[in-house]
């Protein structure tokens, strides 16, 4: 898997994605004053300065400009893991605009946010500090709930006066730091940072309290055991405790014993017995402690010693094992330890990509493609499988087949930059230079980088000639872009 595309976001790593949270909190600014009590909906613009479709738009504008600025993981199936999951969670919350877009960021630390316009950001480090689905659940739900009450909207009633120079500044540095200005861009927003998150300590207590309530309500109804809540705010406690650099999550999410104890007791009185964890989840911290650790080796390490604790019966910490033993080329040890784990789940998605990487690393990419073909027909819309596929035929240089792979995933999944990413790659292959463009095109609008889409709908109205139907739909991309900047202008 290539990460990272973002040519410009290597460079900012670990530092820039602890400060997202505050980020959020400052696009607070140009929402809505909402009435402080009986707040309107999101369906209600009557009362609002602004309308939940600019307010949406205003979201996906700055999304695009967080893309350009920090590094993402474009890993299909924890990409899948956590849409499925927090779309399952959104049906029985309060949010009612649910058109949700994710980000996942390639970092370590802890840290979870959402932002107007249905943004939902996770850090790979919610992974490693969540132990299990339903503490993950409860971030999420807790997250979802910031969303579905409007806290931007109200922060926004209390702190207007100060906040409208910090948001200039914060984005002045946001977009610095996209259009390569490197460190200062990052100084400049470090800076009001800091100011921004002394000020959303004094006025978040309330949100963060409802949040939790909330939160915890709806945890429960999406099926989960409630009691993941404490014990996750127990985790986080204790991270703050021995924890000389409290993650950033912890600044903006103060855990008190009282918050603690607070969640604790509601928790007691709601319904036990839903469910707390799963071998899925399990499988996907696998593959973030994989990804996070210092070299395959050292990971097939850990998860041997694991496996062994368990003796040879624990799924993830053998798929764990599987997965660093094929990337540190030990493939026979792999076929092996693969085994059991494709016996016992044999039309599991992730099981069968392990496999898929092991069949590829061994240059079978025939057997490859009849796994994966096998797999797609019980999930024919899985952006895992049809991904491996595009991936596989790429690599057996089926270019042509490739490319109706990718674009029919594409069709299905357009506001993803790693899928436009990988389309403009095959399409290269395939000779379809429009395609090329077009492709680079949206994959440089979600990334936060206008003026290359631009040159890019150029290029193609270039190479489109007198194609009628083609000149249209570039045209009316070219619209879309220009809305785009306009919205990000106007902040
Ligand atoms: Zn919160």
């Amino acid at each position: 898997m290539h990460s990272n595309k973002a040519p410009l976001a290597r460079r900012f790593n670990a530092t820039f994605s602890g400060l997202v949270f505050g980020v959020v909190a400052c696009l607070a600014v140009p929402l809505p004053a909402a009435a402080e009590y009986n707040l309107p909906s999101l369906g209600d613009t009557s009362s609002s300065i602004m309308s939940a479709q600019q307010e949406y738009q205003l979201g996906r504008a700055w999304l695009s400009m967080l893309r350009g600025a920090v590094p993402t993981m474009d890993d299909p199936l924890i990409k899948s893991f956590i849409e499925h999951h927090v779309y399952g969670i959104a049906e029985t919350s309060q949010l009612e605009d649910r058109r949700l877009a994710f980000v996942l960021i390639d970092s370590p630390q802890l840290n979870a946010f959402a932002a107007p316009g249905g943004v939902v950001g996770v850090n790979g480090g919610l992974f490693l500090n969540a132990y299990t689905e339903a503490e993950f659940a409860s971030v999420m739900a807790h997250e979802l709930a910031h969303l579905s009450q409007r806290h931007f909207a109200r922060n926004l009633q209390q702190q207007e006066r100060m906040r409208i120079p910090m948001m200039t500044a914060m984005l002045a540095g946001v977009i610095l730091a996209a259009a390569g200005g490197g460190d200062a861009g990052i100084a400049a927003l470090a800076s009001t940072q800091a100011a921004a998150i002394q000020e959303q300590r004094r006025f978040s207590r309330q949100n963060e309290q409802e949040a939790d309530r909330i939160g915890l309500t709806n945890l429960e109804r999406a099926g989960y055991d409630p009691e993941a809540m404490p014990d996750m705010f127990e985790r986080l406690a204790q991270m703050g405790r021995f924890n000389r650099n409290p993650p950033e999550f912890l600044l903006t999410h103060p855990v008190t014993q009282s918050r603690i104890a607070d969640s604790r007791n509601r928790a007691e009185q709601l319904a036990n017995g839903g469910k707390s964890d799963s071998v899925e989840y399990q499988m996907m911290r696998a593959r973030i402690q994989l990804h996070y650790e210092q070299s395959p080796g050292l990971a097939a390490q850990r998860f041997r010693i694991l496996l062994e604790e368990h003796d040879g019966d624990h799924a993830a910490a053998r798929y764990g094992l599987v997965l660093a033993l094929t990337r540190s080329g030990q493939n026979e040890e792999a076929a092996k330890t693969l085994q059991p784990l494709l016996a016992e789940h044999p039309d599991d998605v992730a099981v069968n990509l392990a496999a898929v990487d092991l069949d590829i690393s061994l240059g079978e990419l025939t057997q490859a493609l009849q796994r994966v073909d096998r797999l797609l027909k019980i999930n024919p819309d899985s952006y895992p499988l049809q991904e491996a596929k595009a991936d596989i035929l790429l690599r057996a240089r089926r270019y042509a087949e490739a490319e109706r792979v990718i674009n029919r995933l594409a069709s299905q999944r357009e506001g993803d930059p790693d899928v436009w990413y990988l389309a403009a790659e095959i399409r290269g292959l395939a000779g379809n230079i429009v395609g090329v463009h077009t492709a680079r095109a949206e994959y440089f609008m979600l990334a936060g980088d206008l003026d290359q889409a631009a040159e890019q709908l150029d290029l193609a109205q270039v190479r489109a000639g007198d194609d009628y139907v083609r000149r249209a739909r570039i045209d009316a991309r070219k619209q879309s872009l220009a809305e785009q900047r306009a919205t990000i202008e106007n902040l």
